[in-house]
């Protein structure tokens, strides 16, 4: 069994807007919860960075600070006692693999940043936009049931192809495409929804 989790919004708190509110720039300020369209609201994000000439690394000593919700890690180690965990997130290597470590060193596949010269943010990979479905399909493919937790629009493809989708504290929007989804307000619901899955899976071979 896999559990695929969103990070930012689920385990962690957004980064850009401690960015945004670092740096008072709306466009930093702007997450996955409000646009929907991830590449229009990096665009946004790296014009912004680029027009006020903020390098990475200041933008790293931000983003590295930043600390898992509390009981993140706790969460993180009772599933891993039932399955493999994997992190498939929209976020930055570049400013989440301090984060991914912080939680106990749990699997992070997200995007990268591309630099000019003065190492200022110049574009980015998107590794993981439009990916999260392929991911969760290799898994299916490779034999495994795949437990699934996010909280936006970005999550859509994650929560559809998986075996067994949570909403964490969802947008409206989300809400609307899963209207029966397991829900949880806090990462105590979320382990219970699991845990209840996971005992499904061990008796019927299903998590649903
Ligand atoms: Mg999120």
């Amino acid at each position: 069994m896999i559990f695929a989790l969103d990070l930012e919004g689920c385990i962690a708190p957004e980064i850009w807007p401690v960015l945004g509110a670092t740096y008072r720039l709306p466009d930093f300020a702007l997450t996955t919860r409000d646009i929907g369209d991830f590449d229009e609201l990096m665009q946004r994000r790296v014009n912004a960075a680029r027009q006020a000439g903020i390098r990475l690394a200041d933008l790293q000593k931000l983003a590295h600070a930043v600390e898992p919700y509390l009981g993140a890690r706790e969460f993180i180690a009772r599933l891993r006692a039932m399955g493999n965990v994997v992190i498939i997130s929209d976020t930055f290597h570049e400013f989440s693999d301090p984060l991914a470590a912080k939680l106990g060193g749990v699997n992070l596949f997200a995007n990268r940043f591309e630099l000019d010269d003065e190492g200022i943010i110049s574009g980015f990979k998107l590794r993981i936009r439009g990916q999260k479905e392929r991911i969760v399909s290799g898994f299916k493919s490779a034999g495994f049931k795949v437990a699934a937790m996010g909280d936006s629009m970005n999550d859509f493809s994650l929560l559809r192809s998986c075996d067994f989708p949570v909403l964490y504290r969802p947008v409206d929007a989300l809400l609307r495409e899963f209207p029966s989804g397991a829900r949880a307000d806090n990462l105590d619901d979320a382990l219970a929804h699991f845990e209840a899955a996971k005992a499904r899976l061990d008796e019927t071979g299903e998590l649903l």
